[in-house]
């Protein structure tokens, strides 16, 4: 039984000796080497970073995981979260962030823990199933102007060189908190909330994450006076743990102080040169959205350049890029100052909806998208729901059924028009009812290759005009 229709048009890259794509940093490299782009990465350190930063992601994140094949050994070493819950200075509960729990409409839990330099090392590792991938570990790259290649992506952090060799300025969005943050490995069981906590102790706001297996991570506001010596000494440390754990609970692995900013690079892009991740923005942590901002710059870039390189898409399509992440960048730092806040006027945010179509609060994309005189129907712009579907009694993820690039769920047969392959639902089990809420009663859905909803045709007569409607959004002539 055929589920699914081949449909994409694949242009061969030219093989001169210069990479298509440059990456200064790791982080777009799985992304290109899937989509079979000739590149190198310029990265200066030779080991992933050995400590902790970033300790949570979420389903989107790890969907894209799913999409670059390191879907099951991510899975290993991630552990659901539980949410947020805002607590007094004596731990007691004012308020959860969420009072609901959403089903994993993306195949994925909403939440994740986890201990970055286990998944560093297994995006690293990752990267080695690609021929096309070239890394050069230990490389610094002293300007990006002369790195040879058809295009640059400087994922090189905030203080990376590049956006400031470019001559573009970081926007401050007036956010500057100095913040000590605090690592402990635990060495016994301790009893500690299994929640993230935001602790509205107007003398010492702070935060606490319960992550991935004995790793703990504290956070606390330092006051204006406080030097970051004195914050980090272990003494002063184990003092502000003591409400928390003793020493002999756990082994301290990093007490530093952190600058936690809001900013946004005022253009994503010059010339050849794009940029990704913290080298284009930063947040404050409160909703541990930094990398997982970066990393959804890379699954936006990473098609777009392929449609460029390979497939014959004009360059304008990279303006896409920064129209689409950046308005969608810029509402996260929002909603992370806004949490933030909260620890010091603590009051019961804006509740969410529990729709049952948005996996979490955070905006959809507004941009290559479906347009319509009506109002856009709901799932437009959001991640597309993933299904569990049953193909010949083998139960899987609709992303792993319909494989890399654009594809179109439909209700029967129907033509993807060299752009998408086909999912026929039809010939489907949909065990939780979840295909049927994908299609939400129309003929077809056209999902991007970074699983956005482009649109939908609501008669199987509209179907040719949904997939000609998305050629013409990308540059592309009609099939
Ligand atoms: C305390 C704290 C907690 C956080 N918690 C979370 C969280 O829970 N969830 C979340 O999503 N985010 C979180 N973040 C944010 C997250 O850590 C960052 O957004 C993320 O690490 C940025 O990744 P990046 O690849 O853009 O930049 P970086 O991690 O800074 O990486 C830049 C890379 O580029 C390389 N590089 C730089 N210059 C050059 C050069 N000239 N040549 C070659 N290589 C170069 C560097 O060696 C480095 O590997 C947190 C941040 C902090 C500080």
């Amino acid at each position: 039984m055929v589920a699914v229709e081949e449909g994409h048009e694949h242009v061969s890259p030219a093989t001169s000796g210069v990479p298509e794509v440059a990456v200064i940093g790791y982080a777009l490299a799985n992304l290109l080497g899937r989509a079979g782009i000739e590149t190198r990465v310029h990265e200066r350190c030779t080991e992933p970073y050995p400590l902790p930063r970033a300790c949570h992601l979420d389903a989107e994140i790890m969907r894209i995981f799913q999409n670059i094949g390191l879907g099951d050994e991510m899975a290993a070493l991630v552990e659901p979260s539980r949410g947020m819950l805002f607590v007094d200075a004596d731990g007691r509960p004012l308020f959860d962030y969420e009072d609901f729990v959403r089903d994993p409409i993306l195949g994925w839990h909403e939440d994740y823990v986890f201990i970055q330099p286990e998944l560093d090392a297994v995006l690293r590792a990752g990267v080695d199933r690609f021929d096309c991938v070239d890394v050069r570990l230990g490389a610094e790259v002293a300007d990006w102007r002369e790195v040879p290649a058809r295009w640059v992506v400087a994922c090189d952090g905030a203080a990376g060189t590049s956006r400031p060799r470019a001559g573009i300025d970081f926007v401050d969005l007036g956010y500057d908190q100095r913040w000590l943050v605090v690592d402990v490995m635990l060495s016994r069981p301790v009893e500690l909330p299994g929640i993230i906590c935001q602790v509205c102790d107007p003398k010492r706001p702070a935060t606490f994450v319960p992550s991935a297996r004995d790793h703990r991570r504290w956070e606390f506001r330092l006051a204006p006076g406080e030097s970051d010596e004195q914050a980090a000494d272990p003494e002063n440390v184990w003092q502000l743990l003591a409400p928390w754990l003793q020493p002999g609970d756990g082994e301290l692995v990093r007490a530093a102080v952190y600058d936690f900013h809001a900013t946004v690079a005022e253009t994503w892009r010059h010339g050849r040169l794009l940029l990704a991740g913290d080298a284009a923005h930063q947040m404050p942590p409160f909703m541990g959205q930094g990398m997982c901002s970066g990393i959804r710059d890379a699954a936006n870039l990473a098609w777009k350049l392929q449609a460029v390189l390979h497939n014959g898409a004009p360059e304008g399509l990279l303006d896409s890029y920064e129209a689409e992440r950046r308005p969608h960048v810029e509402r996260c730092i929002e909603l992370s100052i806004e949490a933030g806040r909260l620890l010091d006027e603590p009051a019961f945010p804006e509740p969410d909806s529990d729709d049952g179509e948005r996996w979490s609060r955070l905006p959809p994309l507004s941009g290559l998208f479906q347009q319509s005189a009506a109002p856009a129907p709901f799932p437009i712009g959001h991640q597309a729901r993933q299904p569990t579907v049953v193909l010949e009694g083998e139960r899987l993820l609709l992303d792993d059924l319909a494989g890399p690039g654009w594809y179109l769920v439909s209700d029967g047969p129907a033509g993807g028009a060299g752009l998408a392959r086909v999912v026929d639902a039809t010939r489907l089990g949909d065990p939780d009812g979840w295909l049927a809420r994908l299609l939400g009663g129309s003929a077809a859905v056209l999902i991007r290759p970074d699983r956005y909803v482009y649109g939908t045709a609501s008669t199987t007569a509209d179907v040719a005009a949904l997939l000609a409607d998305a050629r013409r959004s990308v540059g592309l002539e009609s099939a």
